[in-house]
């Protein structure tokens, strides 16, 4: 099968009824969209590399809902609502019944999000998806990583850790726990309720790579500290069920993949943003607070602080371990 019989499949499966803004969609050299008027546009792309990124026997029906959804969860962390998306295919075959396959994962949550696919690319090489999402924002509302304040309560949407314990048990050789591994295959980008916290919240970010890696970027970004009593952080009941609780806590802190927000708000929006709570089914954790000191406390119950074994996942470490 050639590049433009699959572009063309592709297509096929993608042809709905006219989506806003889009004024040409795939076909062309280039996508043609209308921005929604007074709102600025906000941009986001993520790449998923085999062996980096996923095992590289995924299925593809997961592998392509994950593709959209790790980019969603950028959006989502923006408090922007998502509009368009483009779709880069690094394929080493041409082969139909994957692609059928993957469009079926990203188009199920394209759907779900009515999220235009306007474009992309489609390449012969090493395995890689690389997705761009485009949505739309206010500016002045948007949900910065620089935007935290001393005083600021620190919360956690759903819960933490599932998806890192999956994956290291698949590395160990650990029978597959089907609630962990379906963190890991299916995330939930949180978009609801970043569109929500708009004008409750000034800050968020998605913990893609653990909540102590992210949480350093707010602090760095905002140039504030934070405090975080590790009690409050939220593990995933499977978690906890299958590991000590230390065990537990190194995954939430350090593991990665979770697709939660991490997010700051002045603590008299704490009654209104648990409210979101209940209205959106989503569970949100007071984590912590916000300081004028430099750097990240982690508190255990005992009054004894916290150090995270490794803070987060980097691409170019020495120690990563492969999928
Ligand atoms: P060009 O040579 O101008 O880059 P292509 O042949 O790569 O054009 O693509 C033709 C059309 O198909 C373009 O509109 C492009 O955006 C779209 N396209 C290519 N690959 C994909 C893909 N994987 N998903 C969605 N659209 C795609
Ligand atoms: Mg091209």
């Amino acid at each position: 099968m050639s590049e433009f019989d699959l572009i063309a499949k592709i297509k096929a499966q993608t042809a709905r009824d006219e989506q806003a803004g889009v004024i040409l969609g795939i076909g062309d050299d280039c996508a043609l969209l209308a921005p929604p008027a007074e709102m600025q546009i906000a941009l986001s792309t993520d790449t998923l590399v085999s062996g980096v990124h996923f095992f590289p026997d995924v299925d593809p029906v997961d592998l392509g809902y994950k593709a959209l959804a790790v980019n969603l969860s950028d959006l989502a962390a923006m408090g922007a609502k998502p509009l368009w998306c483009s779709l880069n295919l690094t394929l080493p075959t041409a082969d139909p019944e994957f692609v059928q396959q993957f469009m079926q994962g990203y188009l199920e949550l394209a759907k779900q999000y009515n999220v235009a696919l306007i474009g992309g690319d489609t390449t012969r090489g090493p395995l890689n998806i690389a997705v761009t999402v485009l949505g739309s924002v206010d500016a002045c509302r948007a949900l910065k990583r620089s935007a935290a304040q001393a005083g600021d309560l620190i919360f956690v949407s759903g819960s933490l850790g599932a998806a890192a314990c999956a994956v290291q048990r698949r590395l160990d050789g650990a029978p597959e726990i089907a609630e962990l591994s379906a963190r890991l295959n299916r995330p939930q980008a949180r978009v609801e309720l970043g569109l929500a916290l708009l004008g409750r919240a000034q800050c968020a970010i998605d913990i893609s790579d653990g909540l102590a890696a992210e949480l350093s970027h707010i602090c760095r970004a905002s140039g504030v500290g934070a405090r975080i009593e590790c009690a409050q952080i939220p593990i995933h009941p499977a978690l906890s069920a299958h590991t000590l609780p230390s065990e537990a806590l190194e995954f939430a802190l350090s593991g990665g993949d979770d697709y939660e927000l991490c997010f700051t708000a002045p603590a008299d929006q704490l009654a209104e943003i648990l409210k979101l709570s209940t209205e959106l089914g989503v569970n949100i954790s007071v984590i912590g607070e916000i300081t004028t000191s430099s750097g990240i406390s982690f508190n255990l119950s005992d009054g004894a602080l916290y150090t995270p074994a490794k803070v987060g996942f980097q691409h170019f470490a020495e120690t990563n371990q492969a999928f």
